[in-house]
């Protein structure tokens, strides 16, 4: 029997629509200042995306653009400026930044409780930690969909492809701190997929279009495909999703599944950190 598709999309919008009711609420504005510096054409496209939808849920567009050539103690000093504005409930650098720039000594200077991409040392502590702070979007956008499917957790074998900062160390932490029993498989995973068959949960991270096929998944198991690679074909996932789905229970497309969540998950961190 084929699988139940999860639709990203109706989730993204159920936690939109959630997150514009809570900033409603609200009795100030929240604020979210993005940052682009350059013109790299797919961070304009990312950073246009998350401007217009956290517009669409009433939070206020603190939008800021440096030139390429500016220099670290400028971005610096721009972070620093938007840490101080009460104005400001989140700061989100787009990643990458232009050369010499070095992103992560960038990203490490935003103020953790601004911190709406949780990418911050503070940040990863918290969560590593188990304590109450921003988490990293995509992995949030995850347990947002498998709980949004009720599947069980706790106790379930999680299986995360993948050990990037971005994604899979957050994203196999909170399942931990939700009482999967979690394995991180990475490049020098022997018999990969003797490791992912124990799945109940699987979550390929990896960027290796149809890396996971159907001999890689335990009948019955919950699917997430975070991967995106882009083909001439279109998008695809890291999950050969035409054989895998006659095998499992629930899997996510992709466009259509994870993708959506990320930023849906930045508008929700932008409420929590105004509250
Ligand atoms: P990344 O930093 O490139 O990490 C990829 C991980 O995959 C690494 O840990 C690597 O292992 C592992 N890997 C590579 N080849 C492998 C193989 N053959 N078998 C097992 N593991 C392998 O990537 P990322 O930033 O986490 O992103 C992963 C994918 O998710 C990409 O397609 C990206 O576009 C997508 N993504 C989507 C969203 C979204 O939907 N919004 C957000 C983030 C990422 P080593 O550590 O050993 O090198």
């Amino acid at each position: 029997m084929s699988a139940t598709l999860i639709d990203g999309k109706a989730i993204a919008a159920d936690v939109r629509a959630e997150v514009a009711r809570g900033v409603a609420a609200l009795e100030r504005q929240p604020g979210l200042a993005t940052i682009l510096v350059g013109n790299d054409p797919a961070s304009e496209v990312y950073i246009g995306m998350k401007r217009k939808q956290s517009e669409a849920v009433g939070i206020a567009d603190l939008h800021r653009h440096l030139p390429a050539d500016s220099t670290h103690d400028q971005v610096a000093s721009l972070i620093g400026e938007l840490n101080q504005d009460p104005a400001v409930s989140g700061i989100l650098l787009q990643l990458p930044v232009p050369k010499p720039l070095n992103g992560q000594a960038l990203t490490e200077l935003i103020s953790p409780d601004k911190d709406v991409d949780g990418l911050t040392p503070v940040s990863v502590g918290r969560l590593v930690r188990n304590e109450e702070g921003l988490r990293p979007c995509t992995p949030a956008g995850v347990l947002e969909l498998l709980d949004r499917h009720n599947v069980q957790i706790e106790g379930a074998e999680a299986v995360v492809v993948g050990r990037s900062d971005l994604f899979g160390k957050p994203a196999a932490m909170m399942l931990l701190h939700r009482n999967a029993t979690v394995t991180i498989a990475h490049s020098r995973t022997r018999d990969l997929a003797s490791v992912t068959r124990r799945a109940d949960i699987l979550i390929a991270a990896v960027g290796v279009p149809g890396l996971i096929t159907a001999d890689h998944v335990k009948p019955g198991a919950v699917v997430i495909d975070v991967g995106m690679n882009r083909l001439e074909s279109g998008l695809v996932g890291d999950v050969a999703h035409s054989e895998v789905k006659e095998i499992v229970s629930l899997i996510t497309p992709v466009p259509g599944g994870v993708g959506p969540m990320t930023i849906a998950m930045l508008l929700a961190n932008t409420l929590q950190a105004a509250r």
